[in-house]
C-alpha cells in the first residue's frame, strides 16, 4: 500500500504552473491555436476530490471522460469533457524514491503526458477503451511525442529516460 500522503496547498501551487507549461507546449507542438486549452477546458483533480475507484496505486495519473453518451466517441470525440487524475501519494512516493526527482519536473512530464492523451483521443480518433495490445502502442507513441516536447529540459533526461516504453506505469487511462 502506497503510505505517501496527498499533496500540498503548495504542491498544488507548482502543478498549476506545470500544467501552463504542459499546454503551451501541447499548443505549440500539435499548431493549435493559442486558446486552445480555453476553448477545450479540462478538468485535473486529485484523490481528495474523487471516488476510490479512480484511484490508482501504479499510475501517476489516468484520464477519465464523462459527459456524452455510451457508443458516441468513434462519431464525435468532441461530444465529451476530458479530466486528469494526478494520483498524490503514488507521485510523492515517486520523489522521495530518487534525489533525481522534483515536483515541478515529475509535473511537467505527466501532466503534458496525459494533455496528449487528452489531444490523441480528441483530435486523433485514439480509441478511449482500447485492447491492450493497442494501449500498448499508443502509450509508446505519446510517451515519444512528450519525449520531443521535453527533452533538454532541466532535470528532464532522467524521467524521460526511466519511464521510456514502460506503459505499465502510466497506464489506466479509463473511466470509472
Ligand atoms: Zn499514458
Amino acid at each position: 500500500m502506497v503510505a505517501a500522503g496527498l499533496f500540498t496547498r503548495s504542491d498544488l501551487a507548482i502543478l498549476g504552473k506545470a500544467a501552463s507549461v504542459a499546454e503551451l507546449l501541447t499548443q505549440k507542438y500539435f499548431n493549435f491555436g493559442d486558446n486552445e486549452w480555453k476553448r477545450n477546458p479540462y478538468a485535473v483533480f486529485t484523490r481528495k476530490y474523487v471516488t476510490k475507484n479512480l484511484y490508482e496505486d501504479f499510475a501517476f495519473a489516468n484520464v477519465i471522460r464523462y459527459g456524452g453518451k455510451p457508443g458516441l466517441d468513434k462519431i464525435e470525440p468532441h461530444a465529451y469533457s476530458y479530466g486528469i487524475v494526478l494520483q498524490d501519494p503514488v507521485i510523492l512516493l515517486e520523489l522521495l524514491r530518487s534525489s533525481e526527482r522534483d515536483l515541478w519536473t515529475m509535473g511537467l512530464f505527466v501532466l503534458t503526458h496525459e494533455l496528449i492523451h487528452i489531444v490523441r483521443f480528441r483530435e486523433f480518433g485514439a480509441d478511449f477503451f482500447a485492447c491492450a495490445h493497442d494501449r500498448d502502442k499508443e502509450e509508446r507513441l505519446v510517451h515519444g511525442i512528450t519525449r520531443d516536447m521535453l527533452s533538454g529540459m532541466n532535470h528532464m533526461a532522467p524521467i524521460l529516460n526511466h519511464y521510456q516504453g514502460c506503459a505499465d506505469e502510466m497506464r489506466a487511462e479509463r473511466p470509472s
